[in-house]
């Protein structure tokens, strides 16, 4: 098995110090800084409408239940089909049936983190369906074989000559294409993969549990091709997608375009009851809603965590967070990044353990202030680390130290007592471990400063 913290600690070492990454994140962030600045003007009083929100989440997860058994019926009333999966082998069963049923060749994706989750397209792939991603940013990474590197824009690492560059390679187009030339050929491209594809995979913004639909938001418009052409759908729902009537949509769409884009509002909102009807002209034959649990629930058995779940993926919290700034997204190593992937992961996926990602972080609270829902992310990365720390071998050796840190550090006299050029040894031997080669030596001053200003008689 890959050792996931060395990968981390060596990926962190790289990516921080290479400056035209730096760039392209400092550039992509600072334009969607800019964006979001505008956009939260659109609210007249933000603060009271992220606690109505998160009112309206904490609500959802204590009737969590009832709520979704009414999503349920209220689908199936729908005409959908309604399937509970537990855990990743689950959807993949369901799926297969339904590529065998429906023989099903080719697929069309809307761009869904529960499908990066679940690595859809590997198992499709595996079953000899091909699968086209439809969001420009996915389709963009799918072509570069890499996974998303941001939850809402998947290929935010990349410059405009990187793509070029990925377009001339892949489909021999002039390597000076400009963006707009290349989303014209994605477009051609994708407009006979949507007309002959047999089914399309979406996942799922928000549930309403009042009418069992499925409300899906995008900016491309390749959604409402995914799911007006191919005959058969599948949505692949994370339980906790749930919010309890139609009307929440009016508060909760707004709030995750500007959080997510800047955007007042996405520029295309969908909310889908069901398969289409006779009368209707577009829309799948066949509607399955496979409602996902993928660890949510081991989420939901850790008090501390709860509110995790209030999560709308909005990736502000990744935006905000200074340590994701410099290390980026794919170092994560995760479907989840900055934050609240780091609270999440150790919880989704438990074939590995990610709970280190819970110490990658300065707990500045960065995160907190600017989650739409009030998750509070600090004090979460806080909790985990409390948890792995008292279960981990190593809390003797840790107890330890830092006993021996703080009886140093509170007692300036004992701290002075040592010699400089000891403390310099130790930096150079020990601490240089922690500290890292690339950074200017940490060099003790001969005298303090409360020493100098004592003898200066101040
Ligand atoms: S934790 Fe909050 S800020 Fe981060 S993605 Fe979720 S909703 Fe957005």
């Amino acid at each position: 098995m890959e050792n996931k913290p060395k990968i981390f600690h060596a990926k962190s070492e790289e990516v921080a110090f290479d400056r035209e990454h730096r760039r392209i994140l400092k550039y992509n962030i600072g334009q969607y800084d800019k964006a979001v600045e505008k956009g939260r003007n659109f609210f007249r009083d933000m603060d009271n409408v992220r606690e109505q929100a998160s009112k309206i989440k904490e609500y959802v997860l204590q009737e969590f239940e009832p709520l979704l058994v009414r999503f349920e019926k209220n689908a199936r009333g729908n005409g959908c089909e309604v399937q509970w999966a537990a855990e990743a082998a689950d959807v993949y069963k369901i799926i297969a049936k339904i590529i065998a049923s429906e023989d099903v060749r080719t697929v069309v994706k809307m761009k869904s983190m529960i499908s990066e989750e679940l690595e859809i397209n590997h198992f499709l792939h595996k079953h000899k369906v091909e699968s086209f991603e439809t969001d420009l940013g996915e389709f963009i990474v799918q072509l570069a074989g890499e996974k998303p590197y941001h939850i809402v824009t998947p290929a935010m690492h990349k410059s405009k000559e990187d793509v070029a560059a990925l377009f001339h390679q892949k489909y021999n187009m002039d390597p000076g294409s400009k963006p707009e030339e290349i989303t014209a050929f994605v477009r051609n491209f994708l407009r006979e993969k949507f007309m002959s594809a047999q089914m399309g995979i979406t996942g799922a913004n928000f549930l309403v549990a009042e009418t069992g639909s499925v409300a899906l938001t995008e900016n491309e418009g390749n959604g409402m091709m995914t799911f007006s052409w191919p005959k058969t759908l599948v949505v692949i729902a994370g339980i906790e997608r749930l919010v309890p009537e139609l009307a929440d949509l009016d508060l909760f769409w707004p709030l995750l375009a500007v959080h997510g884009t800047g955007q007042h509002v996405t520029a295309y909102n969908t909310i889908l009851s069901g398969p289409a009807k006779s009368t209707e002209g577009d829309g799948p034959a066949r509607m399955v809603v496979i409602l996902y649990d993928g660890g949510r629930t081991r989420l939901f058995q850790d008090q501390d965590m709860v509110p995790a779940l209030k999560c709308i993926r909005c990736g502000a919290c990744l935006n905000a967070c200074p340590v994701y700034k410099n290390i980026g997204g794919h170092t994560y190593q995760t479907t989840y990044t900055g934050p609240i992937g780091s609270v999440i992961s150790r919880y989704m996926d438990t074939s590995q353990d990610m709970g280190f990602l819970n110490f990658a972080s300065s707990l500045c609270g960065k995160c907190t202030d600017v989650c739409p829902v009030k998750i509070p992310l600090h004090k979460l990365l806080l909790a985990n680390r409390h948890k792995i720390v008292e279960s981990s071998d190593s809390v003797g050796v840790e107890r330890f130290f830092f006993n021996n840190y703080k009886k140093y550090m509170m007692r300036r006299r004992r701290l002075e007592r040592i010699n400089p050029k000891w403390k310099n040894k130790a930096m150079t031997t020990i601490g240089i471990k922690v500290w890292g080669p690339r950074r200017d030596p940490l060099v003790f001053a001969k005298e303090s400063f409360h020493l100098t200003w004592k003898k200066k008689g101040f």
